[in-house]
């Protein structure tokens, strides 16, 4: 299929978080359902070789793939959509197109031409973006460019686009996201705004074929046809995107628009009848229809932008939808937490989730809520670092070690209950050196942990450089906390549990990166399951007391 493989580049113009993510993740879904192999791609135009060294407040989650790559949230969309597994390919900045040119011109590779943007860069770009196609796994490739045109970053992207247009004739797309602003003063939908981002494209030489217009409200005939007319496109070409209160809508919305059957009839492509959505329609009934309702407290540092933490808050709709239950989130600022105000906090909720995070900002808040939570029975799941400050809680309150730690804060602690991986103490550069990607865990049979998945081995992604001090191992199986999850190499602790706990379940390893609409994680809906749990207990208990 190589060399027949179709492009298709998603832009955007006006404004930047019009959804390109979502847009893109929602065309391919439409796509796979209707038979076709596609993947997404997303090129981001910033220096930096990856957003592994970007703070969350920056760019929100940075998401892990399989193969160990710290990629944009985004790609976390495409997975969870199509249920593919995305690699280093799928995301590409413009430090690794530069470092890549540059690496090739220190090797004499360019033979003394002076190296240029066009063509040395729009080159290296137009080969990231085909490396995908030319894998020959897929039909389709959607290319979603970061950022908003006009922007200086984004031109050798746009330039790259134009000629890729030229050279693969018919094999190719353009797909432009544009505002339809509502204005009150004058209480009418303006075009002007979308007229203007076409226009920036037609200067850079690339017509879009299909305009996507976000708006808030109905774009009637007559916006649809002025739209057409002046952006040179035909008027079934100019699809509503319409603000939705689910994400998991959109697919559903953008085939109402007949988004998919445009693109297949512009790419030349068969219409063989309308994509098999059941599944994603069984989870969308029941995602809206819950029958009951879990609030669970999610303690992070971050939480002032939620995207530092969308592939959790995504696997708790998942896990929800699965146990047809609504999950309410409380935000909890790990930093303004302490031991005077945790129990207002967190009394009340039906579990609580301590989040991944790095330094020493709001540790002690973590802390704090682990121990609330584990004195109170309440189901507590800690991902990465919760997991870690579940250890060090379970040393301090529960083995005594009142100065236990872990490295990572405290160097010269006591008992450095967490400590460096041994393949880091040699490690200098920042930028992805950690333990990244997918590793195999072997699992206790019997434990919380087993009984959720249901087997013993299992493969999650990781992106830490701190483990377990195995040393101390004995010390807390003796008194109650169990490693039920191992490396089967290294014999690295992954799960600790505390077995007399209702449901009390640290991970190493970072599940939310594969939970997906059609796979929901089940270590999620375990932790669902046991907030449920635990509120038919508090109901139970205060009915007794009536
Ligand atoms: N900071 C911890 C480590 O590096 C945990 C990382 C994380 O939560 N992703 O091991």
């Amino acid at each position: 299929m190589s060399n027949s493989t179709k492009y298709i580049f998603v832009t955007g113009g006006v404004t930047s978080s019009l959804g390109k993510g979502i847009i893109s993740a929602s065309l391919a879904k439409l796509l796979q359902a209707r038979g076709h192999s596609v993947t997404i791609q997303k090129l981001d135009p910033y220096i930096n070789i990856d957003p592994g060294t970007l703070n969350p407040y920056e760019h929100g989650e940075c998401y892990v793939t399989n193969d160990g790559a710290e990629t944009d949230l985004d790609l976390g969309h495409y997975e969870r959509f199509l249920n593919v597994p995305t690699s280093q390919a799928n995301n590409v900045t413009t430090g690794r197109i530069y470092q890549s040119v540059i690496n090739k011109e220190r090797r004499g590779e360019f033979l003394g031409k002076t190296v240029q943007i066009i063509p040395h860069i729009t080159d290296e770009i137009k080969h990231r973006i085909q490396i995908l196609g030319k894998s020959g796994e897929f039909d389709i490739v959607i290319t979603e460019i970061g950022g908003t045109v006009g922007d200086i970053e984004s031109l050798p992207y746009i330039e790259s686009v134009r000629q890729m247009l030229w050279e693969k004739r018919n094999q190719c797309l353009v797909i432009h996201l544009t505002l339809v602003p509502f204005l009150q003063a004058a209480g009418e939908l303006k075009t002007k705004p979308t007229q203007h981002s076409v226009k920036q494209m037609l200067e850079v030489g690339v017509q879009p074929d299909i305009l996507v217009c976000r708006t808030e409200h109905h774009l009637d005939d007559s916006i649809r046809r002025k739209i057409a007319l002046f952006c040179n496109v035909a008027q079934e070409s100019v699809i509503e995107s319409i603000d939705a209160s689910s994400i998991y809508e959109v697919p559903i919305m953008m085939q109402n628009e007949k988004l998919d059957e445009v693109v297949l009839q512009k790419l030349g492509l068969p219409d063989n009848g309308a994509p098999e959505l059941k599944e994603w329609k069984d989870f969308l009934h029941k995602l809206q229809n819950p029958k009951k309702i879990v609030t669970v407290g999610l303690v992070g540092k971050y939480i002032e932008l939620k995207d530092s933490y969308k592939s959790i808050a995504e696997a708790l709709e998942h896990a929800g939808a699965t146990n047809e239950c609504d999950v309410k989130v409380k935000w909890i600022h790990s930093e303004k937490l302490n031991a005077e105000n945790v129990s207002d906090q967190l009394k009340g909720l039906d579990g609580v989730l301590v989040a991944p995070g790095f330094g020493s900002r709001g540790i002690e808040g973590k802390i704090t809520a682990v121990q609330f939570v584990r004195e109170n029975n309440i189901p507590f799941f800690g991902i990465c670092l919760g997991m870690q400050c579940a250890v060090i809680e379970y040393a301090r309150n529960v083995l005594g070690w009142e100065n236990a730690h872990s490295t990572e804060i405290s160097k010269m602690c006591e008992q450095p209950v967490i400590d460096l991986m041994e393949e880091q103490k040699s490690i200098t550069n920042l930028g992805g050196t950690m333990r990244l990607g997918s590793y195999d865990c072997e699992l206790t049979e019997g434990s919380h942990i087993f009984n959720a998945y249901q087997e013993k081995d299992i493969k999650e992604r990781h992106r830490h450089r701190f483990e377990f001090n195995s040393k101390y191992l004995n010390d807390f199986e003796s008194n109650g906390m169990k490693a039920t999850g191992k490396n089967p190499e290294t014999g690295l602790v992954e799960v600790v549990e505390v077995s007399s706990h209702p449901w009390f379940v640290g991970a190493q390893f970072h599940p939310e990166y594969k939970s997906t609409v059609e796979q929901p994680h089940p270590l999620f809906i375990a932790f669902i399951q046991a907030a449920i749990k635990k509120q038919e207990v508090k109901i139970g208990s205060k009915e007794m007391s009536k």
